[in-house]
């Protein structure tokens, strides 16, 4: 850790976080890390409603018996957010609101010589396109400060990271083809509602499809590739589409051998109806427009009016499964692996009050969090998931409530 004025109470290892954002990746993110009493010994929650934190904090207290700390901050207000990292001096803040706080984040966390983590990459407020480079251009600064800043650990991306760097770890010397598959086979019985952010959700799915082939990006209109896949455990065929995901880039990048790479996500037919129709009448919008004196942006009104994807919790049934497919080289003969998890949307809501689009981002959010405070992860820069070792990341997915598989695979399938 970086030197702080606080003493752990606990062991060499125990932690203090400070988790920003309180919707329904942060509420998993916080009942994880109080479940992890062995090293999160202090969790302080802030966000900018602080009423959401306080509700959380009560659910966990009644779940759990711990008491969490919260306050209110405006992440995007820098002096704000330095003088509440002063004030609760934490070794790690977990960035668990949206893309458009990261950098102001990790400019506080320079400030205050905090270790940082999120789960999905920057992206400006007024154009729809995530890229690495902002957040890699912050590579210097850490190390030269001494810092840990560890991106994407959600579930994709990041447990997809994870998978692709532990199966060339342990079962092929290349990698030529990957394709990250997830399917959310659940139901959540609404007409229409996203599974996370519903703006952040719409700005990615609405967005150019992409994937990497021979050293370069390929374009396709957006949703307009998909193809059925068959997924294990009697979940069965589904339709997925391609699509651009921020992971395809630092793999496309760290992964020795690779020829092509690409992502696919499931869709109702009925999800995507309604997307085209809304896309249609210029409700996905991410320009402001005027609207009775006054500048609205359609996609955030959109916002508005769906769902809370924190209220899905209570009503989704069905589970998800998320996985990569990979294809190289072992000894000289090729080999196809698919290493997937599968959760339960039932099972998530029992133990922690959320659905599993939620709990799959959280669980994984708090074990780089964990990787982090044992040192596991522990080197100043800045880092993607698959620079790490991925040994003791898989074997907290398994303790922690996301058990994996790792299945040859005959070339037919
Ligand atoms: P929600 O919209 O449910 O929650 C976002 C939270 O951030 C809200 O509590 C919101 O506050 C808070 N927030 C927004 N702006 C600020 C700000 N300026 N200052 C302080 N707090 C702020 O989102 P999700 O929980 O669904 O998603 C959280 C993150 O997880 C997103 O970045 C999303 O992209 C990422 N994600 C990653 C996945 C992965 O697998 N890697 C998968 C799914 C999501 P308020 O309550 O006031 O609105």
């Amino acid at each position: 850790w970086h030197q702080t004025e606080r003493q752990p109470k606990g062991g060499e290892n125990m932690a203090k976080v400070l988790i920003i954002g309180a919707g329904g990746v942060s509420s998993v993110v916080v009942h994880k890390c109080a479940q992890a009493a062995e090293v999160f010994d202090e969790i302080v929650l802030a966000s900018r409603t602080r009423a959401r934190c306080d509700a959380i904090a009560a659910d966990v207290k009644e779940r759990t018996g711990r008491s969490i700390e919260t306050a209110q901050v405006d992440a995007d207000n820098v002096p704000e957010l330095v003088a509440l990292i002063k004030r609760v001096k934490p070794q790690l803040v977990m960035n668990i609101a949206l893309p458009y706080q990261d950098l102001h984040i990790m400019d506080a966390c320079l400030e205050c010589g905090a270790n940082y983590l999120d789960t999905a990459n920057y992206e400006p407020l007024d154009t729809a396109k995530f890229e690495y480079k902002w957040q890699w251009a912050y590579d210097d600064r850490f190390r030269e400060a001494g810092l840990t800043a560890l991106l994407g650990s959600g579930f994709d991306p990041g447990v997809t990271n994870v998978f692709a760097a532990w199966v060339v770890k342990h079962e092929l010397d290349e990698v030529n083809v990957l394709d990250i598959i997830d399917c959310n086979a659940g139901n959540h019985g609404q007409a229409f509602a996203t599974n996370f952010n519903p703006e952040i959700n719409i700005r990615e799915v609405t967005a150019r499809g992409r994937y990497w082939e021979h050293g370069q990006w390929v374009e396709t209109d957006p949703l307009s590739w998909s193809m059925d896949y068959d997924f294990p455990d009697g979940i069965g065929k589904k339709k997925c589409y391609l699509m651009y995901h921020e992971e395809l880039e630092s793999l496309a990048l760290h992964l020795p051998g690779l020829v092509r790479a690409r992502f696919w996500m499931t869709f109702s037919d009925s999800y995507i109806n309604h997307l085209k129709v809304l896309g249609n009448v210029g409700m996905t919008r991410i320009d402001p427009v005027k609207f009775h004196g006054q500048e609205i942006v359609p996609i955030q009104f959109l916002a508005a009016l769906l769902p809370d994807p924190a209220s899905l919790g209570p009503l989704t049934k069905g589970r998800t499964c998320i996985g990569d497919r990979l294809e190289g080289l072992k000894d000289g003969s090729k080999k196809i692996f698919y290493i997937y998890n599968i959760c339960d949307h039932e099972a998530c809501y029992r133990e922690v009050g959320s659905q599993a689009i939620s709990y799959t981002t959280g669980v994984p959010a708090m074990i780089g969090a964990k990787m982090i405070a044992e040192g596991k992860w522990k080197k100043p820069g800045v880092w993607n998931m698959e620079q790490f070792d991925p040994d003791p990341f898989m074997h907290d997915l398994n303790i922690y409530g996301l058990p994996w598989k790792c299945v040859a695979v005959d070339e037919k399938n």
